[in-house]
């Protein structure tokens, strides 16, 4: 008898101990897509826009890119990757057509409030009431996670918005943020950072305080590459600045590259030795758009109906594979933190982080 207690005591330190070890061996990749509808991600082409002029300057060519009978197949025509591939490794979110809704619970509805949200795992309505370059009072799970031993200098920002580095604190949190028209910095830098750094002042962006993706992302896979950190935070900013400009081609054309950019983030984990099978995807948006009247599709803020409602998708380590939820349920962004602070195995901060954990398993 007496040898079972110490037997039963060991099997629970050792169980515990291997949970602790998965989760400090989870690497996370958060992405964010700027304004991106639920509406395009989970019908593809709006029927209302493709084909109109007022929106698009050559309708039949839109048509031939992304329209197609049914919405299945207009989605996998915008978003390949996301519709081909991930619902047989991971979990969709937000279709609000069968009653699965994610939404913000600030409400603002514009980016450095959602931001803030998706980062803090609060929102903060009191704070965060504008864009403004102003430095974040809160914390992000990035300055949490740089704070401790595991991920120290270990966390890495990249955003295409030149107000990330105030979103995240920069100064304060100490995590390296690469955003607006930053260029890689070190002693170090790869052949391709280097070309990155000689060729983006030479490709002029439509906005002032917005870079296009593709530099983001490539600065962004060039880090993982380099120095492999055990949270990535990639924000692309397109597609909320195509809407605001009223080009739903561009918009389209966009969401479907950055489709491709994450396609390319995963399978880079996937083969290389330290991200694979070890690496969770979370990617999300910081806010939806209108859709009625038709022309609030370009905009949001708290008088545009609709625009604080959002979507999810989760795939990689740890996570089942479910495809598109189909259950009533409703979630929210802030539940985003404390999910990645347990798998993170980090505290959570109770007083500050209300969010329920995400169920990712098999329900
Ligand atoms: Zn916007």
């Amino acid at each position: 008898m007496n040898y079972k207690i110490p037997l039963l005591l060991l099997l629970m330190c050792m169980g515990s101990g291997q949970v602790r070890a998965q989760q400090e061996e989870t690497n996370i990749v958060l992405i964010t897509l700027d304004g991106f509808r639920w509406q395009e991600l989970f019908t593809g082409a709006d029927s209302l826009l493709v084909a109109n002029s007022d929106y698009v300057q050559d309708t039949t060519d839109l048509k031939r890119l992304f329209w197609k009978k049914s919405s299945g197949e207009r989605r996998k025509a915008l978003l390949p990757f996301i519709w081909n591939e991930v619902p047989a490794m991971g979990q969709i979110y937000g279709n609000r057509s069968l009653g699965n809704k994610v939404d913000l619970t600030n409400s603002m509805w514009f980016s450095y409030p959602g931001y803030n949200e998706i980062l803090t795992g609060r929102a903060d309505d009191e704070k965060i009431t504008s864009n403004d370059i102003v430095p974040n009072p809160n914390r992000t799970i990035l300055e949490i996670a740089n704070e401790d031993q595991r991920y120290q200098g270990k966390v890495a920002a990249f955003g295409s918005w030149d107000v990330f580095p105030y979103i995240i604190n920069e100064e304060r949190s100490r995590v390296p943020v690469n955003a607006g028209f930053d260029l890689a910095h070190g002693d170090s830098l790869t052949d391709r950072e280097q070309f990155l750094n000689e060729l983006q002042p030479k490709v002029p962006s439509p906005w002032g305080s917005v870079r296009l993706d593709a530099f983001t992302h490539h600065f962004a896979l060039e880090e993982m590459k380099k120095n492999h950190p055990k949270l990535t935070y990639i924000a692309y900013g397109e597609t909320d600045d195509f809407a605001h400009d009223g080009d739903y081609g561009a918009y389209l054309k966009s969401a479907q590259t950055t489709d491709m950019f994450i396609k390319e983030l995963w399978d880079y984990t996937q083969s290389d030795s330290v991200y694979k099978d070890n690496t969770l995807f979370l990617i999300t948006s910081d806010h939806g758009r209108g859709s009625v009247p038709l022309d609030t599709w370009r905009s949001h803020g708290s008088d545009v109906l609709g625009a604080g409602s959002v979507w999810l998708i989760a795939f990689g380590k740890g996570i089942t594979a479910k495809g598109e939820i189909r259950l009533k349920e409703q979630l929210y962004s802030n539940q985003i933190v404390p999910t990645l602070l347990e798998i993170l195995g980090l505290p959570i901060d109770a007083s500050i982080i209300k969010g329920e954990v995400f169920d990712f398993t098999e329900r």
